[in-house]
């Protein structure tokens, strides 16, 4: 039996997002993308969107009281009751006990924890090349720049947060995408 209520956790361009619908393909449970639900609210100028916009384009996180309502709202919903996948929430501890606090009240526990590991310049070629096929708004150097040192210095605190709790499986996100999807595969059996 595959774990299902995952967190894939990593720095940007680790390739969370790919992963995460393999996943929702292979598992059945849906993705929970706090990026993806940022640029849907800024995309629809939501009262969200708008205080979300200005941290999103210089790459620094935005407030944890925005994100932490964003994410409570999705998991509530009831296609998360079985599982879920969370990309890119949390990304700090207190978003973490947030998570933490709000599972316990729904009465269920993340099973696991996958940090995906890419070497930096790796990263940043990769990011590069999507800016140039996606054009992100924030997919342009300055502000990858600053999105790896908020991952360095905010986010990547949690892995040892969720080794500590027992639910930690590190694994290497280079190689192919099915190299990647088949190891995830084993760190969720
Ligand atoms: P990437 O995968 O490149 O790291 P995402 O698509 O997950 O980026 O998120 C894009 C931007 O949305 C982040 O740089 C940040 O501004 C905002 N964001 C997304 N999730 C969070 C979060 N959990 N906490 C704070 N900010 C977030």
């Amino acid at each position: 039996m595959s774990a299902r209520r995952l967190l894939l956790l990593g720095p940007p361009g680790a390739g969370k997002g790919t992963q995460a619908q393999g996943l929702v393909d292979s598992l059945g449970i849906p993705q929970v993308s706090t990026g993806d639900m940022l640029r849907a609210a800024v995309a629809a100028g939501s009262e969200v969107g708008q205080q979300a916009k200005a941290f999103m384009d210089a790459g620094k996180l935005v407030t944890d009281e925005i994100v932490i309502g964003v994410a409570e709202e999705r998991l509530r919903q009831d296609d998360a009751k079985d599982g879920f996948i969370l990309d890119g929430f949390p990304r700090t501890v207190a978003q973490a006990e947030a998570l933490d606090g709000l599972l316990e009240k729904l009465g269920v526990a993340l099973e696991r924890c996958v940090a995906m590991t890419v070497d930096e310049d790796e990263l940043v070629g990769r990011l590069l090349k999507r800016a140039e096929i996606e054009g992100r708004a924030d997919d342009n150097e300055a502000s990858i720049r600053v999105r790896m040192k908020e991952y360095r210095e905010k986010t990547e605190p949690l892995v040892d947060y969720y080794r500590q709790r027992g639910v930690l499986a590190e694994v290497s996100g280079e190689g192919t995408i099915e190299a990647v999807a088949q190891r995830i595969q084993n760190a969720l059996a």
